[in-house]
């Protein structure tokens, strides 16, 4: 499932290629994604791609009068290729570009979904997001008080898009290995000391995803349609029965609110 470093990537990826460029053409293939592809679409023609921004997991496509929300939901992937590609199975949607390029998105599952709004109106979908990431005001200040009232495990609220945003069950793994907490840990029980080094670890391992998926990325270009996410180094995820990078013992798995979570007894507490 592409989180917010894969999200953050394909933005980048894809944003050289259409920004400044025209919308020559519109076609919806299948409108069946996880809310119907609105008939407003067809607004876009016409429309010059200004920029592409990211919130959370979500793209946001701007023109100077609209703006197009996209989620990729569990297997959505954007790629952009010449105008005489072929087209794929789960190929849903594709924009004609200026240039002859054309931006495809392909989704097998369909969970994922494409609306547009007016360039001014609110977007429901972003309201109540806890502050993006990345940014100064995702601090311990902002976490700590968040937490104190709260007995759910803290790898649970970790993954709450209310309280953190982006750190889907892989980083929230890695986030609570590399700041030494124990997922099961109640939220309230954190000090504040835990909760900054939390912050910390967060940042720090989104942004070496995303870091590492700029310089693993193969292409956005290419008609193979490899959607560009990428294998990473990860210490805790996927990793039972391996030793401990820090201390050697096993890493543990559990389930935990229905997600597979792995952490080490020793390091975790
Ligand atoms: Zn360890």
């Amino acid at each position: 499932m592409p989180e917010l470093p894969e999200v953050e990537t394909v933005r980048a990826g894809i944003a050289p290629h259409i920004i400044g460029k025209k919308v020559k053409g519109i076609e919806v293939r299948n409108d069946r994604l996880r809310y119907p592809i609105p008939k407003e679409i067809e607004k876009l023609y016409g429309q010059v791609i200004e920029r592409i921004e990211r919130r959370a997991k979500y793209l946001l496509l701007y023109t100077a009068q609209y703006k197009v929300l996209i989620h990729l939901g569990m297997s959505g992937a954007i790629r952009v290729l010449e105008d005489d590609f072929e087209l794929k199975k789960h190929d849903h949607f594709i924009l004609q570009i200026e240039g002859d390029k054309v931006l495809i998105y392909n989704d097998p599952r369909r969970f994922g979904f494409i609306l547009i709004y007016g360039v001014d109106e609110l977007i429901p979908f972003l309201e109540k997001l806890a502050p993006e990431p990345l940014s100064d005001e995702f601090n311990a200040e902002y976490l700590y008080p968040k937490l104190r009232t709260r007995t759910r495990p803290i790898k649970s609220l970790l993954m709450d898009q209310e309280f953190v945003v982006g750190a889907g069950n892989i980083y929230a793994n890695e986030s609570l290995f590399m700041a030494g907490i124990h997922p099961e840990r109640p939220a309230n029980n954190l000090n504040p000391e835990e909760v900054a080094r939390l912050v910390e670890e967060v940042k720090k391992v989104l942004q070496r995803a995303i870091i590492q998926g700029g310089t693993t990325l193969k292409d956005f270009t290419t008609p193979d349609g490899s959607p560009g996410y990428f294998a990473q180094e990860l210490m805790v995820y996927g990793q039972k029965d391996q030793p401990c990078v820090i201390c050697q013992t096993p890493i543990e798995r559990i389930v935990l609110a229905n997600r597979a979570t792995y952490f080490c007894s020793q390091c975790q507490k």
